[in-house]
């Protein structure tokens, strides 16, 4: 079979899971998703969805949180790990928005990118899922689940998302992308993956 028609069948299998893959980590505003996709960075979304509402009652705008000091928000976010990297890029890039952009979050990854502590993922899933442009961010569980349904011979998320993006409409990529996240986590974990009770891989290689 080959990569287009495994890529048309996984989805249709995602679909029937997933109709509508809800947003994982809480917020109400780019700039509150933007800095819940920061603090996620090798931190589980359940932790950060605690994290964040102590967080976003103190300062929910850059406006605010600019009002903190970097140590105010390093003691709030210390349970989701790298806090002073953290604190110290969320204060910067509040700063940022508030000096170049008039306190919004910019529309492109360009500028995203060149944010403190944003790097391409975290731009792709701002530019996803808070402005609805087509992106296909590659965390480690689509990573992997790419190279498990052999889509992608990627030794890094930057090749699995040129090849995932080959292989899905552009038009879906933004579901997709969720759907993976929730497939990985349910059925495909890293050490767990039960290929008995999974729908994808007898399809692809029944000996998994
Ligand atoms: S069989 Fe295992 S590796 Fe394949 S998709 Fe299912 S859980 Fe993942």
């Amino acid at each position: 079979m080959n990569k287009k028609r495994i890529a048309k069948q996984i989805q249709e299998i995602l679909n029937e899971l997933y109709p509508e893959p809800p947003i994982p980590l809480v917020h109400f505003d780019p700039y509150t998703l933007l800095i819940a996709v920061l603090l996620s960075a090798q931190c589980t979304d359940v932790r950060v969805n605690k994290i964040t509402p102590l967080l976003f009652a103190r300062a929910s705008t850059p406006q605010a949180m600019i009002l903190l000091s970097p140590k105010d928000i390093e003691n709030i976010i210390r349970p989701c790990g790298l806090a002073p990297r953290k604190s110290q890029a969320i204060f910067q890039l509040s700063q940022i928005l508030l000096e170049k952009y008039g306190g919004a979050v910019p529309d492109s990854f360009e500028a995203l990118e060149e944010l403190p502590g944003v790097g391409h993922k975290t731009a792709s899933v701002v530019m996803s899922q808070a402005f609805h442009h087509p992106a296909f961010p590659v965390d480690t569980h689509i990573h992997r689940c790419a190279k498990r349904w052999m889509l992608s011979e990627g030794k890094n998320v930057i090749q699995t998302e040129k090849d995932l993006k080959s292989l899905f409409p552009k038009k879906d990529w933004n579901r997709l992308h969720l759907q993976i996240i929730y497939f990985a986590r349910e059925y495909c974990q890293a050490r767990n993956h039960q290929a008995s009770l999974c729908p994808i891989c007898s399809m692809i290689h029944p000996n998994v």
